[in-house]
């Protein structure tokens, strides 16, 4: 069971249809079998912002719904929760859980986290992170299910099981360790430190409807049709990823998994349940590729150089700008300022984090790649 990932054909979000294909998807690996009548079970669901469910940015609701109904069924208490990119507040929560359909777990006998404390983490065995906080509702389960939405993502090229439990960090604590761990490799590290540390029980891929282009929220619907699920979230991953025709060194969470020994880079080294290869999109289009390996020099003029070269940066279509400011909240840098109702970046401490771009509740921000990058054919 360490590799095994099971893929399941769903073709709509039609209540029927879901909870058969999660049934599906669940049977080739025992399905919920370890889950026991009282058991304390959080689902942390992908909720990155106030959006609606088509925009396919976050988790439908109806794929959570199944998932409660069954863990209902077997006795479960079951929470379901998220920290998106503002304060992990009861009053942004809630607009959050109403404005992404996400009330609608209600009706399958689970509750909304409504518990908003935190808890100090010290992680002796992690590679980047080893003191973090964390959201105590996921530290109170007795396990966890990672309930993850697959899409493309600017910083991490994809976002999946492992990328999901960035959402364990309370609220605006996510944007600090973006000038943290200020490189792709340490910020992925944090990211898989974060997953391994919340150790989830079962991650499952709502990728029925998933998101190509400038993910991971500002992107273009695209219809997969696949639920996916496996005990080992980056086993998920590299069978999600491959997809969308990313191999594990594309993807900075992989590629750290993969060096920590928590998957194989081969994705024939993973037990396949499914038809995984007819749900491969030829096509699916990514956001553009980062220079992973200039950006973060430890010479600093030689990285100002090498950045203004080849590191794509985030650009606004300022005429499409509504100025309403969610970007500049949500900068780690204090680089955007808000002039005449458009909001403005400041390129000279831009540190190239894509938060902006995660948040823009327009999708008016994009991932720019220089010219010269382009040239060179860095794909
Ligand atoms: S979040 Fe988007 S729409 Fe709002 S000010 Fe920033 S760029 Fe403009
Ligand atoms: S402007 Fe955007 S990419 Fe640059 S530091 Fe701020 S949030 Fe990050």
């Amino acid at each position: 069971m360490l590799f095994d990932v099971s893929i399941a054909r769903c073709g709509s979000y039609d209540p029927a249809d879901v909870k058969e294909a999660l049934l599906a998807a669940l049977a080739p690996i025992g399905g919920l079998d370890w889950v026991t009548p009282g058991m304390k079970i959080a689902v942390k669901v992908n909720l990155m912002m106030r959006v609606k469910p088509e925009k396919a940015a976050t988790v439908h609701p109806q794929v959570a719904f199944a998932l409660c109904e069954l863990l209902a069924e077997k006795g479960a208490s079951v929470v379901v929760g998220d920290s998106p990119g503002g304060p992990f507040s009861l009053a942004y929560l809630s607009a959050v859980y109403g404005g992404t359909g996400m009330r609608q777990v209600l009706d399958a006998g689970a509750t909304l986290n409504e518990d908003f404390s935190i808890i100090d983490v010290v992680y002796s065995e992690a590679v980047a992170a080893k003191e973090f906080q964390i959201t105590n509702y996921l530290v109170a389960a007795d396990a966890i299910i990672d309930l993850c939405k697959m899409k493309t993502h600017a910083l991490m090229a994809f976002t999946g099981a492992c990328k999901n439990l960035f959402g364990a960090i309370p609220g605006l604590r996510k944007s600090e360790c973006h000038y943290r761990y200020n490189t792709h490799e340490a910020f992925a590290n944090m990211l898989v430190d974060v997953c391994q540390w919340c150790k989830p029980r079962l991650s499952i891929a709502d990728a029925i409807m998933t998101m190509e282009g400038n993910g991971p929220s500002g992107g273009t619907p695209r219809f997969m049709g696949a639920i996916l699920a496996s005990f080992n979230p980056h086993a998920l991953d590299l069978a999600g990823a491959h997809l969308m025709n990313l191999s594990a060194s594309e993807v900075p969470t992989l590629d750290a998994a993969v060096k920590r020994g928590l998957v194989p880079a081969d994705l024939r080294e993973l037990t396949i349940h499914g038809d995984l290869e007819s749900f491969v999109i030829p096509d699916f289009q990514l956001t553009p590729k980062h220079d992973v390996k200039l950006w973060g020099s430890k010479n600093e003029t030689i990285a100002k150089i090498l950045s203004g070269m080849f590191a794509s940066s985030p650009r606004i279509a300022r005429d499409r700008c509504t100025g309403c400011a969610e970007c500049k909240k949500v900068c780690p840098a204090g680089a955007i300022t808000i002039r005449e109702k458009r909001a403005l970046i400041d390129t000279k401490k831009c540190i190239r984090c894509f938060c902006c771009q995660e948040f823009c509740p327009q999708g008016v921000i994009t991932v720019h790649r220089p010219p010269i990058a382009r040239l060179l054919n860095r794909k």
